[in-house]
Order: structure tokens, then sequence, then C-alpha cells
């Protein structure tokens, strides 16, 4: 099934120190297109896990020690083999995950832009000078590394999710151990093939695989070995790895769910803003934290932007990510597409209705038609709860405070966009909105260079650009006195 022109970058070992090891225990990585068998892989208990550990809190003083410039060197020539490898980083990953080849594609880029940027970063990991409060003083600000950091991601990017936290990481100083999903483990250990292969030393980089999903993110908690938590997936476990960091006052980031608002207002170009809307709700099928989740449009454009929006839905192609024509791939697993059909009957026995898709897809399994819904109200499921799958909910409304306080009426506030032409709307609403993230006139807002994260339940900390080394690095203040 894979034509891969570097067979070894399919792994089923762990990574633990530098080497490849199988466990006495293993679990199957299935393809959501066709349910097909892709690989058997390691499956770690929390004692092997325990060992990556070890390894990583050893390996991190002599990383540590190391220039920002040796550090750069390697992690870009890491860059370097990801983006010579990402026709077989995307076959891997569209396998395991079912996104469409070329969106596949996308992601390693995507991932790999993280790891140069964060090489870049390496070597500007500034302190400051204070001016001193008394005559005889000097105060210096220092930054170190946090330590060993341990890493829980999910399966809707199983490339990108790591590689936005690993580069930080590795680029400040500290050692990294990976837990990625048990849906979705192949595209980690492709990872850790090219970091063996570009230099990073033994026990900088780990991954873990394991079906222990709570075992292993308590071990991460517990262990005093590991200084910081690092995680992207549901807002329910955040909570649970919150908790269970309060023990040790452990550092965590945590990039939680969302339920991005997505606002047309009248005066909008209608066309534009039906591209936009293609982007942050469709791509990924859906499944990403930033897609929007609901989409409100102003009464005078509302009809024109349905239709529109509508026309274009209808022109997907849903089917297997490796067809070159396919646009939509498949929902990860039966839960994730029992939860969009939940979501689309939920509405429309409350009154909402389908204009578009609204039906598990013909070609079955956990495939589903890309749907549009109108007659959307806040009682329905789908304007609370993150859907996580191809459908567009319509909302209409008539003022801008009616746009603010629906948008705002969520406990997540991860990304927001809206689209407008008028200027004095555009900076009003992006400061009344309750996002770290807002897009104005785009639907796509991701890129290494700028500050990815979320406000209330959607998390804390930043991943990409400048800030995102803040989270790995420590604040030392060096007070010299006595100087005459
Ligand atoms: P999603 O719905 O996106 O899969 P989850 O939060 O359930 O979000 O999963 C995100 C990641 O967290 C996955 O790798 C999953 O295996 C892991 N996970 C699930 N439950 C726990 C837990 N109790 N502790 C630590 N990690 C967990």
């Amino acid at each position: 099934m894979l034509d891969l022109k570097c067979p070894d970058l399919l792994r089923s070992g762990a990574y633990l120190n530098g080497s490849w090891v199988e466990a006495s225990q293993a679990f199957d990585v299935y393809n959501p297109a066709t349910g097909q068998k892709i690989a058997s892989v390691s499956d770690l208990c929390v004692e092997d896990v325990r060992i990556a550990i070890n390894a990583a809190h050893r390996a991190q003083p002599m990383w540590a020690a190391k220039t920002g410039k040796e550090r750069a060197i390697l992690l870009r020539r890491w860059h370097d083999l990801m983006v010579e490898h990402a026709d077989d980083l995307a076959q891997i990953l569209t396998a395991e995950m079912g996104k469409p080849l070329t969106e596949a594609w996308g992601e390693i880029l995507y991932g790999a832009s993280f790891i140069e940027w964060f090489a870049e970063e390496a070597k500007r990991i500034y302190g400051d000078v204070i001016p001193g409060h008394q005559a005889d003083k000097r105060i210096v600000v220092i930054r170190q590394p946090v330590g060993v950091v341990g890493s829980i991601t999910p399966w809707n990017f199983p490339n990108a999710m790591i590689a936005r936290k690993v580069a930080p990481a590795l680029a400040v100083g500290c050692t990294f151990v990976a837990r990625p999903s048990e849906l979705t483990p192949l595209s980690a250990l492709a990872m850790a093939e090219l970091a063996h292969r570009a230099g990073i030393p033994a026990g900088v980089f780990n991954v873990v695989p394991s079906t222990a999903a709570a075992e292993v993110g308590r071990e991460f908690c517990e262990n005093e070995k590991i200084a910081k938590i690092t995680f992207t997936g549901s807002t329910r476990v955040g909570k649970i790895l919150m908790q269970q960091c309060a023990f040790q006052i452990k550092k965590v980031s945590l990039e939680l769910g969302g339920n991005a608002p997505f606002i047309v207002f009248d005066d909008a170009d209608v066309d534009a803003a039906v591209e936009g809307a293609l982007i942050a709700k469709f791509r990924n099928a859906g499944q990403t934290c930033v897609c929007a989740n609901r989409i409100y449009a102003q009464a005078g454009i509302h009809d024109e932007f349905v239709r529109k929006l509508s026309d274009r839905v209808g022109e997907f192609t849903v089917g297997d990510g490796f067809q070159d024509v396919t646009s939509i791939g498949p929902l990860i697993n039966k839960a994730a597409f029992r939860k969009v059909e939940a979501h689309v009957s939920d509405a429309v026995a409350k009154g909402a209705t389908v204009e578009a898709g609204g039906k598990p897809h013909p070609l079955g399994g956990q495939f589903f038609e890309p749907t549009v819904i109108t007659g959307m109200t806040v009682d329905m499921l789908a304007s609370r709860e993150e859907t996580f799958g191809p459908v567009a909910p319509v909302f209409k409304f008539k003022s801008d405070d009616e746009a603010v306080s629906l948008a705002n009426d969520s406990e997540f506030g991860l990304a927001a966009y809206f689209y407008t032409r008028d200027l004095n709307r555009a900076w009003r609403m992006a400061e009344r909105l309750q996002a770290g993230m807002v897009g104005i006139n785009t639907g796509l807002i991701s890129t290494e260079v700028a500050p990815f994260g979320g406000i209330k339940q959607s998390g804390l900390g930043r991943e990409g650009s400048k800030y995102g080394t803040d989270d790995y690095t420590e604040l030392k203040y060096l007070c010299f006195g006595g100087i005459s």
C-alpha cells in the first residue's frame, strides 16, 4: 500500500535513548479510510517509559551545555531531512490519519517550518540587563532550559503537533519524551528516525508509543525528572493533567479545545468569506482545533453566503486520501463519526435545515458528507461543543453586539474569524472577541512565525514565534552586590 522511497522511515519500535527498542507487547495501527492494518507498533508500559525519562534526564545537561549554534545546526539538519523526505512522511501520515495526501504534505512542511524557525531562535535566547536599584548592585536576567519535557499529542496533526513542541524545547536546551496518539504513532517514529540521522544525540528526543494513555500521562506528571508537560488535546484531559501536575507545581503548556466563531458581516466580500469558511471549516475534514465551529452570517448577506457556501461545499470530493481527486478524507474513527451524526440530527430535530450533505457518505465507513445547515440556534449541540467534522452550521444575526455576545458565549477561546471591509469594525471586533487568535478576512491563521494558543478553557502558553521559547525557559535573575 505504501510506496516509500525510504522504507526505513516506517518504524514499529520505540525510540529510546538513541536506539530502537521493541517492547514485548504491540498494538495495531489502522488506515481510517480502508480499515486496513498498517503496522503493529511497540506498546510501552510505564516502566519502559521511565527508561526514556531517565535517558532524557541524563542527556539534558550535555544538551544544554552546547552552544545555541551547535543545537541550531542539528535542528537545521533535522528540518532539511524532513523536507527531503516529505513525500514519504506525507504517505505515512495519510495512511494512519486519513487526510488527503496534499494536506499531509502541507503538514510535513508546516511541521518542518517550526524546526527551522526554532533552529534560528536557538541562537537568540537572550536575557536582559536591568539598571541596579542600589549603587553597588548590578542585575542580570538569564534564561535557562526548564529541563526534561514530557509531551502528549493528538492524532489530527501527527507530525506538526510534535514539531511545534519539540523544536522550541530542543532549541533552548531541554530534552524531550514524546507520547504520540495511539492512533497515529508512525509519523512520530518517522520523525525520530530522521532526528537520529540528523545526529541529535541519544536521549535528547525519545518517542514512547503506548496505549496506556492515562498511566503514561500520570507518570509524566508525577515523575520528578520531568520538569514540564506540554499537551495538545481535549480540555477534559488537559484538566486531568493540570490537576496531576499541581502536586509538584509542574509547568504545563496546554493547547485545548476550541469552538471558533466565524462571523460574516453585511459589508464583507462574500466570495472571499466563502473561500475563508471552506478553509477554516473543512480543512482536515473539520478536524482541527481552530476549525470554524459556528458560522454567523449577518442578515443582509445570509442567503447569498449560504447559497455560495453550499455550492462550493457540493464540489468537494470525499474519499481515500491517497486518491488525487480527494479533498475530504474520512473521520478518524467511529466515535468521531457518531459525534458528527449526532450534531446534525440534534440540529435538525430542533428545527435546522440541511442545505448540503447532512448524511453519512455512500462510501460508508467513517466518511461523512460535507454539510451545511442553516437555522441554527444556541440550544443546539453544535453551538456549544466542537463538532470536529465536516459540518458548517450557519446562524443568522443582526447587529455587531449580537455577533460579539454569541461569539463570546463559550468557555473556549482559541481562534475566531470575521470578514468585514470596515476598518473601524475590524479593530473593534478584533479587540472584543475573546480568543487567542483572530483571523480578519482570512480563514487560515497557522504559521510558525506567530504565537498559536488560546485563552479561557482553550489553554495556556503559546507555540511558534519569538514567544514560543518562553514556555520552555525559566528566568533567573542574578544580583551582583558589593561592586565598588
Ligand atoms: P482527542 O479527542 O483530540 O483525541 P484527547 O484529549 O482524548 O483528545 O487525546 C489527546 C491525547 O491525550 C492522545 O494522545 C490521548 O491518547 C491522550 N490521553 C487521553 N487520555 C489521557 C489521560 N488521562 N492522560 C494523559 N493522556 C491522555
